[in-house]
């Protein structure tokens, strides 16, 4: 099929169109880097397919990303020699959108311009971001392997259709052609935009070209003629603009903070900050490099289970897959960035990487790298550890189940509500709590429910509120699963104070050990009546020292199921 098509875009993207150009137009500049971000995959995909198939560089290997203005014709192009695309990746790629639960994500936004911006960022605009600036988009682009009349001219105005049309291109790779907006043609001037590849697209590993300002061109016009060298006008014209440098391949001393939080950006496509990163290297046996960055928010697709996840991997510097899963437990999901590995096969496949011993190796060492970057934080900054707990701390909360040999260093992450301070926020950590353990007292108490407010307000609590013993107040979904996998802590056991029996022994006077006894004689007729009438329902009924207030309370027994595991046994079936 060959013949110009006009073709509709997915509702998702005339949605997200629309709100992107008005929730970002504060931060227009950005469309820069996520093309140049873009030109890069593109490059690094080539890279990639011409290990196996070395013809596919078409006898170009050096790969660079050029940029071009016309500041008469008030266009800017993004030029790239890397994978390029086909008609039919050209119609998938620029006019749907594939990741998962965009349509709820777009039902979040609200029409409010700062909020929406914060969201838009998340999620990663991309290729569609060209429309905040260009009221015209071309994209010229031919997949490298395929014969010149396998080029495709796309084209939009971001106004609901596209055109696709094939014409004859002798390169492969990828030409974007943005027709600037009245008012937005500050963007075709060359000065303005040297100053933000510099800024944005420093890190990018590939050269950022741009073409010679006319005078200094001039100028080496007048050397070349002194020294009357017969270099070729096209190559001398252009320079490099950016570093050029894989960033994590410079020593830590040598990048600064914001060069981390770029890098963590065109990783990551969420423009927010980083809470933290690590970078290191590791050699001997196993030799990789590592920078893995702890993100401020969540992405919106954290539960989704076909979310993506993972690092970049690097064999070499030469990228080999994104969402590289198995160099992280699942418990750290929320790690983004990336592997470099020296010893892997550049061949290495998905299948390799899950048998793979030396994997499980590099994996052990990420592994107690985030958590000692985590515990760093919880220990030096506890403002952004809380951010840290907001967000991600119910993941975390699987690792005691999932992760047996960190347990414990898991445990000392977790933070938890307690009924000291009474407040929905999770703040409390098991050292704390232990801390403040009362001199005979052996468990550490807590208690579960559906919410915040029924943990916080169970009957199981008034005695040991009344005898100023502090409680756990547990209402997230994992917490169950938790406390079935983390037992213990520094010595002493997690115990549910409405399961079983509670020991108050230590904390009874032998006053109240005696009330209690001649209590439960006194009463011993009642209990039986109330046994009697409820025999279906419960297996026991006893006087008891837990309440204060309240007359009866339910108590789980020493063995049973606890009331959301329960829960979230029958919501699956069982
Ligand atoms: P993302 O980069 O997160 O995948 P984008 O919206 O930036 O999302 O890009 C969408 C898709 O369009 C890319 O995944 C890629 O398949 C394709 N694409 C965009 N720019 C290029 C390019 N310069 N060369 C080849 N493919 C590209
Ligand atoms: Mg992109």
């Amino acid at each position: 099929q060959t013949q110009a098509q006009t073709m509709g875009f997915q509702t998702e993207v005339k949605q997200l169109l629309k709100l992107m150009i008005h929730s970002l137009y504060s931060h227009k500049e950005i469309f820069l880097r996520e093309l140049i971000s873009n030109a890069s995959d593109a490059c690094d995909k080539l890279r990639f397919e011409a290990l196996a198939k070395p013809e596919l560089l078409e006898g170009d290997a050096e790969f660079a990303i050029t940029i071009d203005t016309d500041d008469k014709a008030h266009t800017i192009s993004i030029s790239d020699n890397g994978i390029g695309l086909t008609r039919e990746e050209a119609i998938e790629h620029l006019g749907t959108i594939a990741k998962s639960g965009t349509a709820e994500f777009l039902s979040r936004l609200t029409g409010d311009q700062k909020k929406d911006s914060q969201l838009i960022g998340q999620f990663g605009v991309g290729f569609y971001s060209s429309f905040i600036v260009a009221d015209r988009v071309e994209v010229f682009s031919r997949r490298a392997g395929q014969p010149p009349q396998a080029g495709v001219h796309w084209e939009s105005r971001g106004d609901g259709e596209f055109t696709i049309s094939n014409v004859e291109l002798p390169d492969h790779g990828t030409k974007i052609v943005l027709h600037l907006k009245e008012g937005e043609h500050e963007f075709a001037d060359g000065y303005r935009i040297r100053a933000l590849i510099r800024k944005y697209s420093d890190h990018i590993a590939f050269a950022v070209r741009m073409r010679k300002e006319a005078a200094a061109v001039e100028d080496q016009a007048k050397d070349a003629e002194a020294t009357s060298e017969a270099t070729s006008a096209a190559e001398t014209q252009y320079e490099t603009i950016n570093h050029a440098q894989a960033l994590w391949t410079r020593p830590r001393t040598e990048v600064k903070d914001e060069e981390y939080a770029e890098f963590y950006r065109h990783v990551t496509h969420d423009f927010t900050d980083p809470l933290a990163w690590s970078h290191g290297k590791v050699e001997g046996k196993k030799e990789y490099t590592s920078l893995l960055y702890i993100p401020a928010r969540a992405p919106f697709d954290l539960w989704h289970r076909e979310a993506a996840r993972g690092l970049k991997l690097y064999v070499r510097r030469v990228f080999i897959m994104d969402d590289a899963e198995q160099f992280l437990p699942l418990y750290l999901r929320f790690v983004k960035g990336v592997v470099d590995c020296a010893d892997l096969p550049l061949n290495i496949s998905r299948e390799m990487l899950q048998q793979d011993p030396a994997i499980d190796t590099i994996r052990t060492g990420l592994t107690r790298r985030v958590l000692d970057l985590l515990a760093k934080l919880a220990k030096d900054e506890p403002q952004k550890y809380a951010t840290f707990w907001k967000e991600f701390g119910s993941v975390l909360k699987e690792g005691p189940a999932e992760d047996h040999a960190n347990r414990e260093r898991v445990a000392k992450l977790l933070r938890f509500s307690s009924t000291l301070a009474d407040r929905e926020e999770q703040d409390v950590s098991l050292e704390d709590y232990v801390g403040r353990m009362k001199s005979d007292q052996k468990e550490i108490y807590y208690v579960t429910a559906e919410t915040f407010g029924a943990a916080r307000s169970s009957p199981h609590l008034e005695v040991l509120r009344k005898k100023g013993i502090e409680v756990l107040l547990l209402s997230d979904r994992v917490d169950e699963w938790l406390t079935d996998h983390l037992r213990e802590f520094d010595g002493k056991s997690l115990r549910n104070v409405a399961r079983g029996e509670l020991d108050l022994a230590a904390v009874q006077s032998d006053e109240e050990k005696q009330t209690r006894e001649s209590l439960s004689k006194e009463h011993a007729a009642l209990v039986e009546r109330v046994k009697k009438a409820l025999e279906t329902q419960v297996d026991d009924v006893r006087v008891t020292a837990r309440l204060a207030d309240s007359p009866a309370c339910l108590v789980l027994g020493e063995h049973d199921l606890g009331a959301q595991m329960r829960r979230i046994l029958e919501a699956a079936g069982q």
